[in-house]
């Protein structure tokens, strides 16, 4: 007979205990920031979220969707076509927890200021539970701006987007006590490009529409109601579709395929065909991309949030491990080099963290009509989703490494996190297309560029490397308008992450403790620090001198043994 650690030939040691049985929200960024965008009130939802997403059984459910991933019955025993996929219970349990706390469209009939925000740290938290399910709970918020484009079809169906009860199952849309939503946009021939969507759109006569055509990238198809694009006779418009008609039938779209994806496999991902497949038009004919696009940018909030998340996570694994193990004679924490990339990646999740959820607060305030936060957004949205979602996989590989060969190992976890890490930079709009669209933003809403001044120059006099940085840019907003378009594209990448990296750093001057804000500055603005290889883009772990690491680490909160 052997103890857990006592085995025949030799005694387990020096294994870091399982990061299992914290609370996920214990997360300072998070908790300042859900204060300061105005909703504190959330707060015991949040720790009670925070407790299940850290919970073992939790992270079980998370590895069971995972390693059992979805599967498509194109048709029943007797060959007719049911176009249906079947998910291990696990990803039911998931979504009856994300469905329950409301992470999904109950935001939108909640008019209690903050609501959003409280929603956005909600699903910040969740997400760190699994990531694959977030992805119909993202679709199904984001897509309630857009159908409120056709008032009748949201009067109809907006409370049961609304509503906080799981009800899988391909049934009536009215007749269901809860609704979920997907969206179809992407076709083989390109998804930046939907201007080129082939799919047709013929009028029916009687207001509704018949599709024919395919869709390449179509997510969550067991959803109950789908926003697609296709050619209406007037062009590109935006449609609702219905999984089953108002008789009972199943609509003429037709599950093709799923997709054999690097990570998010928990989630299906389809390829699909409508064959004349009955919908009803959303916004005004041949105006189908401004009306997709309020989906789009909402989705795009949850790219931002879901990565600062995902960095959350991955920094905290690595801050855990390197609490306990030991190698030469010392924890690995209190191996000077050790600290500085922990100390790094802490700085990295601040600022992510902090940046998604003053975007959250200005996406609340925007949904009530503040005009400056609607400018705020459309300039700094964007540019975030390019920057954030751009370091999330940087950050993961980085995470991992701090495990040894324990973190290349799929039961530490880190390797799904890895292997998710790239996808919010490739959907609703790759880096390249979201770098572009912060050109966009300044050449069709000038009042973007002072909004977003304004924003930053509310932590002015408090860092000279800040202020000298916030003075250049003000420069590069100016040129990126006055700039021919083949420059100013070729400049986008640069420009998007100079807008972030900035407004993290306004952000972290006026909240967060000194040690990181002086941290984030000395690393992120001001590249000779380290022989020129220094900046917002060089390796983890590479901080110029005479920072106070210990402060940067305690405040983390990451390092407390559990
Ligand atoms: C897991 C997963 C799930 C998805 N789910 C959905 C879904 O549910 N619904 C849906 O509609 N779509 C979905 N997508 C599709 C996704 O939105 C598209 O893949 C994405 O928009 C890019 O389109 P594309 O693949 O056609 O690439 P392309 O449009 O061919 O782009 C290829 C590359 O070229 C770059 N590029 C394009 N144009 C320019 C330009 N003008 N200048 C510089 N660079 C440019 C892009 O940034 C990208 O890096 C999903 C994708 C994935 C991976």
């Amino acid at each position: 007979m052997t103890s857990s650690s006592q085995q025949p030939t030799h005694q387990v040691l020096n294994q870091a205990p399982p990061l299992a049985g914290h609370d996920v929200a214990a997360d300072p960024a998070l908790l300042e920031g859900l204060h300061r965008e105005g909703a504190g009130w959330a707060g015991p939802e949040l720790h009670e979220l925070g407790v299940l997403a850290g919970s073992a059984a939790t992270q079980e459910q998370a590895r069971l969707a995972n390693e059992h991933p979805p599967v498509l019955r194109t048709h029943d025993r007797y060959g007719h076509r049911i176009d249906e996929v079947e998910f291990h219970p696990a990803w039911h349990q998931l979504m009856t927890t994300a469905v329950s706390h409301g992470l999904h469209a109950t935001a939108w009939a909640d008019a209690t200021p903050g609501a959003h925000v409280a929603r956005a740290a909600k699903f910040y938290v969740w997400t760190q539970a699994e990531g694959g399910h977030g992805c119909p709970i993202s679709m199904t918020y984001a897509c309630v701006p857009a159908l409120r484009h056709a008032p009748e079809l949201a009067s109809r169906f907006e409370p049961l987007l609304a509503a906080t009860i799981y009800d899988p199952g391909l049934r009536i849309p009215e007749g269901k006590a809860a609704l979920l939503a997907g969206m179809a946009m992407t076709e083989k021939q390109g998804g930046s490009d939907v201007r080129a969507n082939t799919t047709r759109a013929e009028p029916g006569g009687d207001g509704s529409y018949r599709l024919t055509g395919h869709k390449w990238f179509c997510s969550a198809p067991m959803c109950d109601l789908f926003l697609v694009l296709a050619q209406a006779p007037e062009g590109l418009t935006c449609f609702l579709l219905p999984r089953v008609l108002p008789d009972g039938t199943r609509n003429a779209m037709h599950l093709q395929r799923l997709k054999d994806k690097l990570g998010n496999r928990s989630n299906a991902s389809s390829e699909v065909e409508y064959d004349g497949a009955l919908a009803w038009r959303v916004g005004e004919a041949g105006r189908g991309v401004s009306t997709i696009i309020e989906m789009v940018s909402a989705t795009r909030l949850d790219c931002v949030l879901g990565s600062a998340a995902a960095i959350r996570q991955a920094s905290v694994a690595a801050a855990h491990h390197a609490a306990f193990r030991r190698s030469f004679g010392s924890n690995l924490v209190s191996h000077p080099l050790m600290a500085c990339v922990l100390a790094d990646l802490a700085l990295e999740s601040e600022a992510a963290t902090s940046l998604a959820m003053r975007l959250a607060g200005a996406a609340d305030r925007a949904a009530r009509g503040d005009a400056a936060e609607i400018a705020l957004l459309r300039l700094a949205l964007p540019a975030a989703k390019y920057w954030v979602c751009k370091r999330t996989p940087a950050v993961a590989a980085e995470a991992l490494e701090c495990l040894g060969g324990n973190g290349y190992v799929e039961e530490s976890g880190l390797p799904r996190l890895y292997r998710d890490a790239p996808l919010n930079s490739v959907w609703e709009g790759s880096g390249n297309v979201t770098a572009l669209d912060v050109l966009r933003a300044l050449a069709r809403s000038p009042d973007c560029a002072d909004a977003l001044v304004a924003e930053m120059d509310l932590a002015a006099g408090a860092d000279r490397r800040l202020d000298n940085g916030i003075a250049l840019l003000r420069a590069e907003l100016k040129e990126a308008g006055a700039a021919a378009a083949a420059d100013a594209q070729y400049r986008a990448r640069r420009l998007a992450a100079s807008i972030t990296v900035l407004l993290q750093a306004a952000l972290l001057a006026r909240h967060a403790p000194t040690a990181v804000s002086e941290a984030f500055c000395a690393s992120r603005l001001e590249p000779a620090a380290a022989g020129g290889v220094s900046g917002p883009g060089a390796p983890f772990g590479m901080l110029p001198d005479g920072l106070d690491l210990a402060a940067v680490l305690g405040r983390s909160g990451a390092l407390v043994p559990r």
